[in-house]
């Protein structure tokens, strides 16, 4: 976003007030932390709204293929390290699905994609794209693989360089699938191809990264805003080069032409594996895998939730009372906090001690034991609450409950407020095994 200087520069200095505030100045304050619109001041002329427009605007577009709630959110990113701030969109993972193997194979691939979701951390990881390749098979198989693909939940990437097919399974789909893609070969026909269809456009097959910009000038001069840029990358050594290169001319030079997400394809090799590592940490915003093996795919998945977690924000599990195997009324009752990584630890070491119990987690902002202990975000009131609130004096009829050792001193005051025994546990996770089998049975 442009300085409140910057903008009073391209305003028409009248000083007429129309707009609600006293002066143009005044005016371009307001505009410069996002209070009001443009549209608010009437006599900003053509050009300079062109110009405020386009230097508003953030230095990678984004770009949204798919429909609904599945739809794919592409670039939109503001920071070249992710520890400057953080990065927003996620990497996204797609699986390419050949037509030469048939439309049933196309179809048993579709529902093999749905499969690839797994829980970690309590969040769902999945593959959220599908692609749907020409190759060899014909415009009319081609369309009809289109049309099954989008006409389930996954956002759709169509791939083809012939402008006739691709217009023809486009027009199949209703979900705003991603068009890959046009080359220096096919530009003119592929951009009529996403203009009439309203898709976003991947632009590759440039010899280097200038002629690639061009090649998006081009394509967003004809009316095509929505680019997907594909730089060449035929080693790992040169993906990595290209993206990066990208990504610093898009956000530190604000070079426009770049200012787009980028989207890495992979075949099947040992390389190619390296390069979907690579291109999930730096920096492309989709990668579309030719049927890698599982064994790949889920890690890959992994990482990407690695690096696109926020850092400044801890993972979080829901607030409440869960089981640990098949808890009874006569299974022990213990508490944690709602940081996830402290709540899949405690989980596991109940687990460990095969012992079925009740876990209680606390909500303290996602803190951990002893900092959200020390912030005062973990009290006897607190734990004293959640106890009520999820009724478990109900679940469990010891009237026990077993704290976190590092949180000793609270056991008087929690005692007080529910008249529970409250029992010290151990103070590492580590040690519940062997504390569980201590407890009364
Ligand atoms: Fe300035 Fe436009 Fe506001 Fe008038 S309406 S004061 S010209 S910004």
């Amino acid at each position: 976003m442009p300085t409140a200087m910057e903008i009073y520069k391209l305003l028409p200095k009248k000083n007429c007030g129309e707009c609600k505030f006293p002066t143009c100045l005044a005016f371009a304050m307001q505009l410069a932390n996002l209070k009001v619109a443009l549209e608010a001041c009437p006599y900003v002329s053509p050009e300079a709204k062109a110009a405020l427009e386009e230097s508003g605007a953030p230095p990678v577009r984004l770009v949204t293929f798919g429909a609904g709630e599945s739809a794919a959110k592409t670039g939109d990113e503001t920071q070249l390290f992710r520890h400057d701030k953080t990065f927003y969109h996620p990497t996204v993972l797609g699986l390419v699905l050949d037509c030469a193997q048939g439309l049933d194979k196309v179809r048993a691939g579709l529902d093999d994609v749905k499969g690839l979701v797994f829980e970690r951390v309590g969040q769902q990881v999945r593959v959220d794209a599908v692609a749907v390749k020409q190759s060899v098979a014909s415009a009319d198989v081609f369309a009809e693989a289109a049309e099954a693909a989008c006409s389930q939940a996954l956002p759709v990437v169509l791939m083809s360089e012939d402008a006739k097919a691709m217009a023809g399974a486009a027009a199949k789909c209703k979900s705003r699938p991603l068009l890959y893609k046009a080359t220096p070969a096919n530009i003119d026909a592929m951009v009529e191809v996403a203009k009439s269809s309203g898709c976003p456009l991947v632009i590759g097959g440039a010899p280097n990264l200038d002629e690639l910009g061009h090649l998006a000038e081009k394509a967003k001069k004809a009316g095509v805003q929505d680019i997907v840029l594909e730089p060449a990358a035929s080693t790992a050594a040169e993906l990595l080069q290209n993206m990066t290169t990208i990504r610093r001319a898009a956000i530190r030079k604000k070079h426009r032409p770049l200012g787009y997400p980028t989207i890495a394809v992979l075949g099947r090799s040992q390389s190619d594996q390296l390069r979907g590592a690579l291109g999930v940490m730096k920096y492309s915003s989709i990668v579309l895998m030719d049927d890698l093996p599982r064994e790949f795919v889920y890690p890959l998945m992994a990482l990407r939730q690695n690096i696109f977690t926020d850092p400044q924000v801890p993972i979080q599990v829901k607030p409440g009372l869960y089981t640990v195997g098949e808890p009874t009324e006569k299974s022990p009752v213990m508490f944690t906090t709602n940081f996830s990584l402290t709540y899949f630890t405690v989980r596991a070491d109940i687990e460990k001690s095969k012992m079925p119990a009740w876990l209680l987690v606390v909500d303290t902002e996602g803190q951990s034991v002893m900092t959200a202990f020390a912030a005062g975000k973990l009290t006897p009131e607190s734990v004293a609450k959640a106890i009520e609130t999820e009724k478990v004096k109900e679940k469990s009829k010891r009237n026990e409950i077993v704290i976190p050792g590092m949180v000793s001193r609270m056991s008087g005051k929690l005692n007080e407020l529910t008249e529970m025994k409250v029992t010290v546990g151990s103070r590492e996770s580590s040690g519940i095994p062997k504390m569980m089998r201590t407890l009364s049975q």
